[in-house]
């Protein structure tokens, strides 16, 4: 029988965190070299130089990703000599950065760290990658052989970054334990050791973003680090990227809050004008509505008020009459493949109008 390997990411968390760097990065060699984002290049160079200054461990270039997580940029990246020559590679940015730069290190078989400079997606600590064509049109999932060895969240770095990222990573969150429990219902003879620990661990998504998600935005507004964005960005980064390391992705990790995201993108209001998370997050209140978790909605409703995220098809600029190809594109989703009793066309659109109903309620 074929062993099977797992592999853990370490993490380090703080305002100084990228002195860690010597600690964490020196028995791995001592040329790094950066493949990142612009803008995230621009914000964290001086902080990457600094934490460095007196390491071992040297930067010996910063390269632009190009600006799309596509093969084509990996291969062009790969042949760039002061990546070939580099010991490891550190992927500073957002998703596309990252995923784009954790392919480089893959295919070089070099051991590759991240630096995630904005909270949106968990791209820093999973070995499964997001990929586009050069024109930037979704291509494919692929999943690199280990997930990084490191990642360095620097709380300043958050939040000196846009708060919009920080607001739409909160939304995306909310997903995580109620489409994990949802989707692995009843399938408890069928989970893995490493599955049974994902879904557990999804137990600890939600509290901390309702406990620290409004304390977090305020203080990414005025870009002052705290704990809020500490135990915010490490619920993101870590709890949610973990269960999604952990569960079979194609199984467990996603369910209708993501397959109606995944449909929506067919109205040219959602594609042009509203991010994943925030899209995701209104799925979210949608399958709490359907599958009658009304305690839950009415907590997930409260926060949602207080952090300005979506509650109603108006918030997404959403017309009832647009519904039904999305619901019926919606059932058709992948996320869909794995769930505790049929879902409908019909039954999702119930739940949206009875969501409706429940938001002129409050409101009265
Ligand atoms: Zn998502």
């Amino acid at each position: 029988m074929k062993s099977d390997s797992i592999f853990f990411p370490g993490y380090t968390a703080g305002e100084d965190a990228y002195h860690e760097i010597e600690a964490v990065c020196a028995p791995f060699g001592t040329k790094a070299v950066v493949i990142g984002g612009k803008t995230a290049m621009e914000k964290t160079k001086d902080y990457l130089l600094e934490a460095t200054k007196e390491s071992s461990v040297k930067i010996t270039d910063f390269i632009w990703y190009k600006g799309e997580a596509a093969f084509e940029y990996a291969e062009e990246l790969q042949q760039m000599p002061a990546v070939k020559e580099a010991d490891m590679v550190f992927c500073v940015g957002g998703g596309k950065a990252i995923d784009c730069a954790k392919l480089v290190a893959d295919h070089l078989k070099k051991p590759y760290f991240t630096f995630p400079t904005i909270a949106s997606t968990c791209a820093c600590i999973s070995a499964l990658g997001i990929y586009y064509h050069t024109n930037h049109v979704f291509r494919d999932f692929f999943r690199v052989e280990r997930p990084p060895m490191h990642v360095f969240i620097s709380t300043k770095v958050i939040a000196e970054a846009p708060e919009v990222y920080l607001w739409a990573g909160i939304g995306d969150g909310m997903s995580k334990e109620t489409e994990v429990k949802f989707s692995a219902r009843d399938k408890e003879e069928e989970l893995t050791l490493s599955e049974q620990a994902g879904v557990a661990l999804s137990s600890c998504c939600t509290e901390p973003l309702l406990k620290y998600g409004i304390q977090a935005m305020d203080d990414c507004k005025l870009n002052r680090p705290s704990k809020a964005i500490e135990e915010v960005a490490l619920n993101i980064f870590i709890n949610t990227g973990m269960v999604s390391n952990m569960v079979d992705s194609h199984k467990y990790n996603t369910n209708l809050a993501h397959a109606l995201f995944n449909s929506m993108t067919m109205l040219h209001q959602i594609e042009e004008r509203h991010l994943h998370g925030e899209v995701v997050s209104y799925g979210t209140l949608v399958l709490l509505t359907l599958d009658k978790q009304y305690d839950q909605l009415e907590r997930f409703y409260k926060f949602y008020k207080g952090m300005k995220l979506p509650t109603k098809l108006a918030d997404l600029e959403v017309s009832v009459e647009e519904l039904d190809p999305v619901l019926e594109a919606a059932v058709k989703k992948y996320d869909l493949d794995y769930i505790p009793y049929e879902i409908t066309p019909a039954m999702i659109k119930a739940a949206i109008l009875e969501l409706e109903e429940f938001n002129q309620k409050a409101m009265a």
